[in-house]
């Protein structure tokens, strides 16, 4: 093995890969871009999930139903996962449920350390099958309350602030 090759061999052993220095940027040896991106996109919420939020515009929880195995759905969905067949009807479904899990969560989505805790929950939607629910928050209640099986009721915005979407549900109170 030649001289030079015997060295890059012991570096490469003591630091596997070559690391990038300031001279590979500022001679040019690398290929650099920068821009700042003008991207727009729209997204199609789907059929199912677009009548979905139309439906928490209007204050009223939406769910599916499939005739064959005998659930009903929430969130819904236009094709039942367990028959390979779509769902035959649309059914409305109460504002009220159960918790049936949850956490008491301390951090915000950005890592930010918070004193009172965000708690956010599984609920069991009343009106479909058991053990079908949506994520949601809870509020309205102590942490050290919160309980797995506790009857929970959904708090609206206003009409006027409702724009179609899950948050048009502020949280789930106890009933
Ligand atoms: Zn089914």
């Amino acid at each position: 093995m030649r001289e030079r090759d015997k060295k890059i061999k012991q570096v490469s052993i003591a630091l596997p890969g070559t690391g990038l220095k300031e001279d590979d940027f500022s001679k040019g040896r690398i290929l650099t871009t920068h821009w700042t991106a003008d991207a727009r996109y729209g997204w199609d919420a789907g059929i199912a999930i677009g009548r979905y939020l139309a439906g928490l515009k209007n204050g009223i929880i939406l769910g599916v139903h499939c005739k064959k195995c005998g659930r009903t759905m929430v969130p819904p969905r236009i094709f039942c996962e367990w028959c390979f067949r779509n769902v035959d009807e649309w059914v409305e479904l109460q504002d009220t449920g159960k918790v049936n899990t949850f956490s008491l969560c301390y951090v915000t989505w950005d890592v930010k350390r918070i004193k009172e805790p965000q708690i956010p929950a599984v609920i069991e939607i009343d009106g479909a099958s058991p053990g079908m629910g949506i994520m949601h928050l809870l509020g309205d209640v102590k942490p050290e309350m919160v309980r797995i099986g506790m009857k929970v009721k959904a708090v609206w915005k206003p009409v006027s602030e409702r724009e179609g979407a899950i948050t048009d549900i502020r949280y789930f109170k106890p009933v």
